[in-house]
């Protein structure tokens, strides 16, 4: 399951009664942009979150794949060929105003093709790509908002969560993205971490430390912005201690494409000792490290 969030405007209202959502092929000058092309990759049971000025207003399961076909009618494109998705739409009681939760998913925003600016404001384009942990995050704003107990008496009789009616799909549809998305994470994640631990000698690489309840497989490319190959290739990680895993998610050390330690300016110099790191260190990285540490240095790397 692949999750997206498509940008609609006043697109919205027309697209949902139409059960579908449509990308012409190419724009006036003849070109493909990305958020357009994107939507030749949903497949069947992906997952769309419907943005609509500022919020996010429903969530869809896609019906059918991507597929060439006309815009249906009524429409100023009528006619047109592009791409098609049908959706089963569930529009939300309650929206998720993206702006005054910005700071929950700041942090889950990939640097390329990210949806939403670190304020909170939507970017332009149509179609973007939602990686698992910012999907989970939306998963669960939209089920804190729309999903509520019944009052305590009724509570006694029925334990479990409602929103309007007992059949209402909506909240088995949650659950099950819920769990897929987080299902995906876990069995990427125990693969990346069984491969990359015999690669660095089962230490952290800049003290030692052998503990294995204090080390951690730290990925140099974050699950947000990887391919699927990225996210178990045990060449974008390093084996840090608890301390040092935290300096480097957070890109107060670096390393650069010949392994030697950077370190933030934050960190003033007499206090190096106190984190067992020292300027221009060196570790014993592979030619398969070296892309994905310059990437962390460009991208992450708070220098
Ligand atoms: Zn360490």
């Amino acid at each position: 399951m692949q999750c997206f969030i498509v940008m609609q405007g006043q697109t919205y209202q027309e697209e949902k009664e139409l059960g579908m959502i449509w990308s012409r092929k190419q724009d006036s000058g003849g070109n493909l942009p990305h958020s357009w092309r994107r939507v030749k990759e949903v497949k069947e049971e992906d997952r769309l979150f419907h943005y609509v000025k500022g919020n996010i207003v429903a969530i869809s399961v896609a019906k059918t794949a991507s597929r060439i076909a006309q815009r249906p009618s009524p429409h100023e494109q009528q006619g047109a060929l592009g791409y098609l998705v049908e959706l089963d739409t569930h529009e939300l009681e309650v929206p998720i105003h993206i702006r005054s939760k910005i700071d929950v998913l700041v942090r889950h925003l990939p640097i390329k093709y990210s949806p939403f600016q670190a304020d909170g404001n939507g970017n332009q384009g149509y179609l973007y790509p939602c990686n698992e942990e910012l999907a989970i995050k939306l998963v669960e704003l939209i089920s804190d908002a729309n999903i509520y107990q019944i009052d305590d008496e009724q509570l006694e009789l029925a334990m479990s969560p409602v929103r309007q009616t007992e059949h209402d799909p909506f909240i088995p549809m949650l659950t099950e993205t819920e769990t897929e998305l987080k299902t995906k994470i876990r069995l990427g994640k125990q693969k990346f971490n069984r491969a990359l631990l015999p690669l660095w000698a089962q230490k952290c690489v800049l003290c030692d430390i052998v503990l294995p309840e204090l080390l951690r497989a730290t990925y140099s490319k974050p699950w947000k912005d990887g391919t699927d190959v990225e996210r178990v290739d045990p060449y974008n990680g390093v084996l840090l201690c608890c301390n040092h895993h935290a300096l480097y998610e957070n890109g107060l050390i670096a390393f650069d494409g010949q392994g030697r330690l950077h370190i933030a300016a934050r960190i003033p110099e007499e206090d190096y000792e106190k984190y067992s790191i020292r300027a221009k260190m060196k570790i014993a990285r592979t030619e398969q490290n070296k892309p994905y540490f310059k990437w962390h240095k460009r991208h992450v790397f708070k220098g």
